[in-house]
């Protein structure tokens, strides 16, 4: 097959490749996002060479030697055990992201639970979610392992990270295993805050002006968001605006958390629940700042 001279390959050693893979295994086994022998994990060795999990194989216990290579096409090329069913998954997502070099698939419970209610994640509430996550995308469900199954994410895959799939689990995808999984995490960290906070009895969103300071920060850093793209212009930015146009094809509709109130005529603080108390003074731009400078340590990137 044709090199796309887009991807860039990686000087890291094969064994060093296979011990990060079994750390994000266990990682996800340990968190309790792939139950049994769930989940399954990628990496891009070159054009046409991936390292993937194995299939039958319990995540939280895999060993380098565990590891399988498949071409592009999803054929075994090396490895005792047999590659994993889902591959076809992952090979489409690098075939659309030159930039992704590793994908990781699993069942985390709280964004799993979104998966199988088809109810699409609000958006405006977390700082570091809106910055780092974005809006995120529930897939049309088809029966897993095919190409047919594969092709769900296609229409998703080039504006989002992490998508989740109907009535199945997340995929979530990056440049390294590391940064492939970390929006697995975020995103079930998320939807349990959203479920924890809704059992409350309220979700506070964050305006439009708070939303928008968030946006900037992101485009400082260098991150896209399709909402800074179509410059918030006619859109009520706290009611995944950029992703509605699919809920129909996906069986998604909103029916647990409330329509977010509309932003653009009330520049006040919308509350989606009736408040019975003022909610508490936060200074939203000490929290961001705080919030931001914790992840960007803990990722290695400067914030300033
Ligand atoms: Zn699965």
């Amino acid at each position: 097959m044709a090199t796309n001279p887009a991807v860039k390959t990686t000087t890291k050693p094969l064994s060093k490749l296979k011990e990060e893979i079994c750390d994000i295994g266990r990682r996800i086994y340990n968190k309790g996002f792939a139950a049994g022998n769930d989940g399954n994990i990628s990496f891009r060795l070159g054009p046409n060479e991936v390292l993937c999990t194995p299939t039958m194989v319990s995540k939280g216990f895999m060993k380098p030697s565990d590891l399988c290579i498949v071409d592009m096409e999803g054929n075994q090329i090396a490895g005792e055990r047999k590659r994993s069913s889902e591959i076809l998954l992952h090979l489409t997502i690098m075939k659309e992201r030159p930039d992704v070099n590793s994908v990781v698939h699993c069942h985390p419970p709280h964004a799993t639970a979104f998966a199988v209610a088809r109810e699409p994640i609000p958006q405006c509430v977390l700082p570091e979610v809106e910055v780092f996550l974005g809006d995120i995308p529930i897939t049309k469900y088809e029966t897993p392992g095919g190409q047919k199954f594969a092709d769900t994410v296609k229409p998703y895959v080039k504006t989002a990270n992490v998508l989740i799939l109907a009535n199945h689990g997340t995929v979530s995808f990056g440049e390294t295993v590391e940064k492939a999984y970390w929006w697995t995490e975020i995103l079930d960290a998320y939807c349990r805050i959203l479920m924890l906070s809704r059992d409350l009895g309220r979700v506070t969103y964050l305006t439009k002006q708070e939303t928008k300071e968030l946006l900037d920060l992101k485009q400082k850093w260098g991150y896209s968001d399709p909402r800074l793209d179509k410059g918030m212009e006619n859109c009520d930015i706290c009611a995944n605006d950029v992703f509605r146009s699919s809920w129909g094809n996906a069986g998604v509709t909103r029916k647990a958390f409330d329509a977010p109130p509309p932003m653009g005529a009330d520049p006040q603080r919308a509350a989606a629940a009736p408040a019975a108390v003022a909610p508490p003074a936060i200074d939203y731009d000490v929290l961001v700042k705080a919030v931001t400078e914790q992840v960007c340590r803990e990722l290695g990137i400067g914030a300033a």
